[in-house]
């Protein structure tokens, strides 16, 4: 938290109490990167080409990306106004929470769940309500329901969780689509959506599906399954009208040329990507089954990232972790989050989960924030 008495200048209180973004430390020697779900496979050849072929850089990009609407409104089968393109899919939930939700309204989304939503809300002004996840790691989306009240303006629904795994069903999410009001938005952010190997698990072609609830509105990114993190680009795909209103408050211009131009290189070579999410998943697997015979009660895991209900010990054992090169991200007082990365991580992982599992007494193994299914 910074002190507010030591700006310069007077900031809404509510910005000055935030802590400061802190990304994780970068590997370097033989350590591995496993804190941010980053792809761990390198880019492919002809999406390297396709950023080198974007060097008209004196030029402003294309403000609505409108090759890479076009493309993406195919593939869903709905018209190019459906889509909306932004720097990150971070950046689109920023912009409909903003043109939703201001002071006096509320936000609502699972905890714990991503970082970023009790963050986009503070800088709204709009009120955080945070619904606790079941004792397996997943949203409780009776209780999220029985949170909305006349001041709910946004409901945000993140399958697979970021950072404990499970995903929300389809049954699940229809059931309480049904119970959300009309007129307020549901944002599914599928981050992950590509990795998930669960035939149950909620999809936002199905969500969006007869149109039956226009104010649902899905998010995915590049940045996972397709490993374009560095060059931020995500989509929405929703009602027209509500893309509209989330474009009115955004920052003109963000997408690049080269973001752009990576993203149909990455729709190109699919079939090749998603042999790589495929090795990804397998990996995921064979990493949770590993870290449940040592003890851990890994909820199920349906990114690219497992998580270890570390409670209490959660600092000392990501300690562990890093000691050994293994950089992984902590939630204090929670658990730890391990991205699934390069597969010569994933014996490190597991010796030192069953070296910490060792080390805690029997409670500690995950009996409140974890369990299986
Ligand atoms: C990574 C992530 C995103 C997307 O991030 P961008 O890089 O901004 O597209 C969105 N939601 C969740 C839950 C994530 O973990």
């Amino acid at each position: 938290m910074t002190d507010a008495s030591d700006i310069p200048i007077r900031v809404r209180p509510e910005i000055a109490a935030l802590p400061p973004y802190k990304q994780g430390r970068q590997a370097g020697g033989d350590a591995f990167k496993l804190s941010s779900n980053e792809n761990p496979f390198d880019p492919l050849p002809g999406v390297v080409e396709a950023i080198r072929s974007a060097t008209a850089v004196n030029r402003y990009p294309d403000a609505s990306a409108a090759r890479l609407r076009e493309r993406l409104a195919e593939r869903w089968g709905l018209t190019a106004d459906s889509v909306h393109i932004g720097a990150g899919s971070v950046s689109i939930l920023a912009q409909l929470v903003l043109a939703t939700s201001g002071p006096g309204d509320e936000v609502i989304y699972a905890w714990r769940s991503f970082e970023a939503y009790p963050w986009l809300a503070v800088v709204a002004g709009a009120t955080a309500v945070e619904v606790p996840l079941t004792d397996d790691a997943r949203h409780d989306l009776p209780a999220m329901a029985a949170a909305i009240t006349a001041r709910t303006r946004a409901i945000i629904v993140c399958s697979p969780n970021n950072p404990t795994g499970p995903i929300v069903t389809q049954s699940e999410f229809d059931a309480f689509v049904e119970q959300v009001p009309a007129d307020v938005l549901v944002v599914l952010d599928e981050a992950y959506s590509e990795f998930v190997t669960d035939p149950d698990a909620v999809a936002g072609e199905r969500a969006l599906a007869g149109h039956r609830h226009p104010n649902v509105v899905v998010l995915r990114t590049f940045s996972k399954a397709f490993g374009l993190a560095g060059l931020r680009v995500g989509y929405a795909i929703g009602h027209p009208r509500i893309l509209d209103a989330a474009r009115s408050t955004s920052i003109p211009l963000s997408v690049t040329a080269q973001a752009e131009v990576a993203a149909l290189a990455s729709l190109d070579a699919e079939d090749e990507l998603l042999d790589r999410v495929r090795a990804i998943a397998e990996r995921r697997d064979r990493l949770v089954a590993a870290l449940r015979e040592t003890g851990w009660r890994v909820p199920d895991a349906q990114g690219n990232f497992v998580w270890l209900p570390a409670g209490a010990e959660t600092l000392a054992a990501a300690q562990a972790f890093d000691e050994e090169g293994l950089i992984v991200r902590p939630f204090a007082g929670d658990g730890i989050r391990i991205s699934v990365g390069e597969e010569e991580s994933v014996d490190r992982i597991v010796r030192i989960a069953a070296s910490v599992a060792r080390t805690l007494p029997e409670d500690h193994l995950g009996a409140r924030a974890g369990a299986e299914r």
